[in-house]
């Protein structure tokens, strides 16, 4: 009896485990002030990117041994309810890892020369990152990727769907990445998608950029 109680709680747990979480935030929702307000983060963090983590754990079910990354290799045959949500959980704990309230404001060597050779500069990367997110129509994510032939690549998703899942025009590693459906923005900025990209470069790290595309030409 005592043994199936402890193989009983062993199991519990293990499900448990298997569940899908929120990850912890590095900084707090008000540090990110005055480009990215505290309320934003707040909801942002804790109402939506734990929805998606709620209805991602509800839609899996017991199927959770896939890691996200493998999911999206093969999205198209997921349901939509894994596919929104999975790429919104993914994408959400990809965003927030990319923010910081003290951001390195340049890539290390490796990335901006590959950045100068493809771009001319990273002010001109930039202005293509905003020139493609401002002319994004609703809701979706402009992303920096590293393509299969290691090249940078910027490219916009709708919803959120991301550049790893097999549904999207341009297949990539994601190093960087912008959220721009309105709730990323709508408290403090309102309609002015174009002032929120100029001010989130304030808080992108690109300590942690550099070390994604580092990993991703490896
Ligand atoms: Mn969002």
């Amino acid at each position: 009896m005592k043994f199936l109680l402890i193989v009983c709680l062993i199991l519990f747990s293990i499900t448990i485990k298997a569940q899908h979480i929120v990850p912890k935030l590095r900084y707090s929702y008000s540090s990110l002030e005055p480009f990215i307000d505290s309320i934003t983060m707040r909801i942002h963090y804790s109402k939506h990117h734990q929805a998606y983590v709620t209805n991602l754990n509800k839609a899996l079910g017991s199927d959770q041994t896939k890691a996200l990354e493998e999911l999206f290799k093969s999205i198209s045959t997921s349901s939509p309810a894994v596919r929104n949500n999975g790429g919104g959980h993914y994408n959400h704990t990809l965003f927030w890892e990319l923010l910081s309230p003290n951001p390195s404001k340049t890539p290390n060597v490796e990335l901006l020369n590959q950045i100068n050779k493809q771009f001319g500069s990273q002010d001109s990367l930039q202005r293509l990152i905003n020139a493609n997110a401002t002319s994004l129509f609703g809701s979706g994510w402009v992303w920096l990727i590293v393509t299969p032939n290691k090249e940078l690549k910027v490219t916009t998703t709708s919803n959120q769907d991301n550049p790893l899942m097999d549904v999207v025009k341009e297949n990539g590693i994601p190093i960087l990445a912008i959220d721009v459906w309105e709730h990323a923005y709508y408290l403090k900025y309102q309609n002015k998608r174009a002032d929120y990209l100029k001010n989130i470069w304030n808080v992108i790290d690109w300590k942690v950029v550099s070390e994604k595309y580092i990993n991703a030409v490896k």
